[in-house]
């Protein structure tokens, strides 16, 4: 598997799907990698889940920046976590899809 610096992403192809970029790298077990986008709720509730079993988690807010100009909290996340955790996060959001 292949990890995009640039993106956070990790790829099983030579060029990332996201950026194009050729030059990746091997992913290491470490590496936060993006996993999805979610909703505030979601995201606060996975990352408590999360952290009860002591998997690293980033949420880091994404939107249009009009509701953050207004300090309201922003809607949705993007979710990173550790490529270790990664198959196993991606099934608890295929459960709650
Ligand atoms: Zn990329």
């Amino acid at each position: 598997m292949n990890f995009c610096e640039g993106c956070n992403l990790a790829c099983s192809g030579e060029r990332c799907p996201k950026c194009g970029r050729k030059k990746l790298r091997a992913v290491t077990d470490e590496d936060f990698c993006l996993v999805a986008q979610v909703d505030r709720n979601f995201g606060d509730t996975l990352k408590c889940h999360l952290e009860k079993e002591n998997m690293d988690c980033v949420l880091m807010p994404y939107g249009t920046g009009v509701r953050s100009k207004f300090a309201l909290p922003l809607e949705r996340y993007l979710l990173y976590v550790r490529y270790k955790n990664l198959e196993h996060v991606r099934q608890i959001l295929q459960k709650n899809a």
